[in-house]
């Protein structure tokens, strides 16, 4: 019996290499914008210039913290108040995009969304923002960019190391999705194909940073990957990674690829559809393998500890973690296996090894 609710965000997707600043200034007018207000990162200034080249601007903004810190949040509220902003076009990474959000969240403005990196951020309804060492994420279609615009030149001066952390974002945006609370039909397809594009846009972005083949692939899947996301909802992964990035300030997409394999590892044998599907969209023996082949050959980020993340901090991220770990989740999460399975990201342990100490004697 194939039974199943599912909800398709409305926006505006515009893909085209080399065609960003065209399509931002119809999308301008198609929107009728008189003031619009540009968010980008002094990093990517350069990029929102030639971007916006072709549109008049009320303000640029360039105050951007990754995981949206609310004072920040505030600041970028307040100004696009004061310059009565009626469009906001953010041109960067997943922080300038959830700092749009951030701004659309209270006052409705519509968002256009240039990515710059991997992260998605850009085709979900998902807010984020940090307060007191804690981040909250929600939902709010107000946050939804309206228009999407692609241009894979636009992530030509992402660094290789950069890229392969973004691109591993949007992996696990896809294989999280296999299980998240709201897994259906529609996402789990969109998911596997998210899976395939980025399996073959990163590899060759490594071999070539500078063609525009691997970007685009990589931009699709991330696409895809954001999509799959937004309509499954958070999984295990998510939920580990928000609070690894929220409390301890780990960096977003390098955590996700770090920990990426040690979830899969986990939950894998206890999800035989998801199982099937990911190997499958690798074209892979295993749903691991596939994905460890990859990480091998892009030279992944392997362990926690190159990122700040020490053991003092394990006991804290399970017990702020167990409350939010979905009951969908295929395998149960208990204080114990959650915490191995922290030691072993935080080492670069093999998570194959790792899941297998941690299924030991343990009830699913
Ligand atoms: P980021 O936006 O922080 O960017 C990382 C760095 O790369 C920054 O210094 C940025 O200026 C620079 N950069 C961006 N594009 C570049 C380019 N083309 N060339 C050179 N440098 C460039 O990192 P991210 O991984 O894209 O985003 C992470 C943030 O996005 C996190 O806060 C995360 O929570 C959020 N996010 C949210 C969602 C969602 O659905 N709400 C999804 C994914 C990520």
């Amino acid at each position: 019996m194939l039974t199943f609710e599912h909800i398709t965000l409305g926006q505006r997707v515009l893909f085209g290499t080399g065609q960003a600043a065209t399509n931002l200034a119809a999308e301008v007018e198609r929107l009728d914008a008189r003031r619009v207000m540009v968010i980008a990162a002094p990093f990517e200034a350069e990029i929102a210039k030639k971007v916006t080249e072709k549109i008049e601007i009320a303000l640029n903004h360039d105050e951007v913290v990754m995981h949206v810190p609310l004072e920040v949040a505030e600041r970028a509220r307040a100004a696009a108040l004061t310059h009565e902003a009626d469009l906001l076009v953010c041109v960067g990474g997943g922080s300038t995009t959830g700092l749009a959000k951030a701004i659309a969240m209270t006052s409705g403005l519509p968002i256009i969304a240039v990515p710059t990196t991997y992260a998605g951020s850009e085709a979900t309804n998902v807010w984020g923002l940090t307060e007191a060492s804690r981040k909250s994420t929600g939902v709010d279609d107000r946050v939804l960019p309206v228009t999407v615009i692609y241009d894979a030149e636009l992530t030509l001066s992402l660094p290789v190391e950069m890229s392969v952390a973004s691109g591993l974002n949007g992996m696990a945006h896809c294989i999280d999705s296999l299980w998240g609370p709201r897994v259906d039909p529609i996402n789990s397809a969109l998911a596997a194909e998210g899976i395939r594009a980025l399996a073959a846009g990163l590899p060759a972005i490594v071999a070539e940073p500078q063609g525009l083949a691997g970007r685009e692939q990589a931009l699709y899947g991330a696409y895809l990957s954001a999509v799959a996301f937004a309509s499954a909802g958070s999984g295990m992964h998510h939920k580990i990674c928000h609070v690894l990035g929220g409390t301890f300030n780990l960096p977003h997409a390098e955590t996700h690829a770090t920990v990426l394999p040690y979830v899969l590892a986990f939950n894998a044998a206890a999800a035989p559809e998801a199982e099937v599907r990911i190997a499958a969209a690798f074209g892979s023996r295993t749903a691991l393998e596939g994905l460890q082949e990859l990480r091998e050959r892009l030279d992944a980020p392997k362990a926690l500890a190159d990122y700040g993340f020490t053991a003092d901090g394990i006991a804290e991220a399970a017990a702020v973690l167990l409350p939010l770990i979905p009951a969908s989740n295929p395998r149960q999460v208990t204080e114990e296996n959650l915490t191995r399975l922290l030691q072993a990201a935080l080492r670069g342990e093999d998570p194959a090894v790792a899941s297998e100490m941690v299924l030991e004697g343990e009830s699913r």
